[in-house]
């Protein structure tokens, strides 16, 4: 098992904590009790996290200051050290309903105890300049409502994927940011992540003759738990299920491979009786997207699968395999083509977290572009509703250019 794998199994665990030993029929401790609201609220430190011994060095005068709203498994495991690897741009306030998470987490990141914000004084960041931008590490379901507060305070965005859990809200996102006149990116952190560039650069190239293929797996198997415990399966929080958590890397990788949007989309989803964990949710759901030029992507997602996190790439001439393809670290990449088989190494996986940052900030300092904005994440959640009408449905749904429905 590679590391990238154990993380993110760390990550569900937080949210499943304590039920390891439970029955798997039957719901643990607490699962019956008080369901996880529809609104931001304070969480324990989360299982299997750390801090920093020592905090960052002070910032340089030009970094970006950010306030992370979200203290949970990704924010403090992943995204809130790479900042210390980042060089314009550092952790200036922090945004929790947990006062006592908060204040841990801000000794050990060296965050002014006055730059600590509820979620119910939130809009007093508005007047503090120390912060000029937000970033968005909550479940799912609530990205949009906090983006609109961020931009209604005057701050810059970068918000976790899914952008939001319908197209309508990500429509609200971005006309928040241009209303407010900042920036919203998307955290899409393979856009930076080496191998990921690197299959985007040889399929530019042409290198495996015309595209024919591209196939996606990104498949785990979830721990027991219930939407009372576990906001992943709550789909008010979560929407359908794995497909906006982990399919979404899928999705997005036949599209930057592809370099084109489907025309057309089929999909299927699955869900097992008298699961817990899917008595909200989708606990698989494969597509199947045409695009304009012929090719095809094929699509599967699961929470009821063992780990598989792959993507393969067939063209005329060649394929293409990732495997692990967008891990957080230690990824793999195959070429083979008529010259023969090459293992291609194009850097180090783990940079894709600092370089994500390191972006937003240049995007904020020089006014310029971010490279994953909010209308890529409202594209994306479009193709995503697509799939969910398709298997609704049962039949294909046919695709506008900008991956809205027709008919
Ligand atoms: P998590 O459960 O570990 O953390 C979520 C945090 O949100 C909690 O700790 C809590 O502080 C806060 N929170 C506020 N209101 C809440 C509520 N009503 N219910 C539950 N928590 C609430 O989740 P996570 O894995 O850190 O995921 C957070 C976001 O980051 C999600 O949007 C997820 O899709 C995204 N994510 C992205 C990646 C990536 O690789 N880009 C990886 C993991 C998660």
């Amino acid at each position: 098992m590679t590391a990238s794998r154990i993380s993110r199994r760390t990550a569900l665990q937080i949210t499943a904590s304590g039920l390891a030993a439970a029955p798997w029929w039957r719901p643990a401790l607490g699962a019956q009790g008080e369901p996880l609201p529809e609104r931001a609220i304070g969480r324990p430190f989360p299982q299997g996290a750390s801090l920093p011994e020592e905090p960052p060095a002070k910032p340089g005068g030009e970094s970006v200051g950010v306030a992370i709203i979200g203290l949970g498994g990704y924010a403090l495991g992943q995204m809130m050290p790479a900042f210390s690897t980042a060089k314009n741009i550092h952790i200036a306030g922090l945004v929790s309903g947990n006062q006592e998470k908060a204040q841990r987490v801000a000794r050990a990141y060296g965050v002014p105890e006055d730059a600590i914000y509820g979620y119910d004084n939130f809009a007093d960041i508005a007047s503090d300049d120390r912060i000029e931008a937000v970033y968005i590490i909550l479940p799912s379901g609530l990205h949009a409502d906090w983006a609109e507060k961020a931009f209604a305070a005057g701050k810059h965005v970068l918000c976790e994927k899914p952008m939001a859990l319908n197209s309508a809200e990500c429509e609200r996102m971005i006309a928040a940011g241009r209303r407010a006149d900042r920036k919203l990116m998307i955290g899409y952190r393979c856009h930076f992540e080496p191998y990921n560039l690197r299959a985007m650069g040889l399929m530019r190239e042409d290198v495996l003759g015309r595209l024919r293929t591209i196939r996606t797996a990104h498949t785990y198997r979830l721990g027991p738990t219930t939407p009372a415990e576990n906001w992943r399966v709550n789909r008010a929080l979560a929407g359908g299920g794995p497909l906006e958590d982990y399919g979404i890397y899928g999705l997005q990788a036949a599209l930057y491979l592809s370099g084109e949007m489907p025309e057309a989309i089929s999909a299927i989803n699955d869900t097992p009786p008298n699961d817990p964990r899917f008595s909200q949710i989708f606990a698989h759901t494969a597509s199947q997207l045409r695009f304009p030029s012929g090719a095809v992507a094929q699509l599967s997602t699961s929470y009821d699968a063992a780990s598989e996190n792959r993507v393969s790439v067939r063209g005329e001439l060649g394929t293409l395999v990732m495997d692990p393809a967008t891990s957080y670290r230690g990824n793999v990449m195959t070429l083979d083509t008529e010259e023969g088989s090459e293992t291609l190494e194009p850097g180090d996986s783990t940079v894709q977290f600092s370089r994500q940052l390191e972006h937003f900030a240049q995007a904020i300092r020089q006014g310029t572009d971010v490279k994953t904005p909010g209308e890529m994440g409202l594209r994306d959640v479009r193709l995503m509703e697509a799939i969910y009408r398709s298997a609704a449905e049962g039949r294909t749904v046919r695709l506008a250019p900008d991956g809205t429905m027709r008919g």
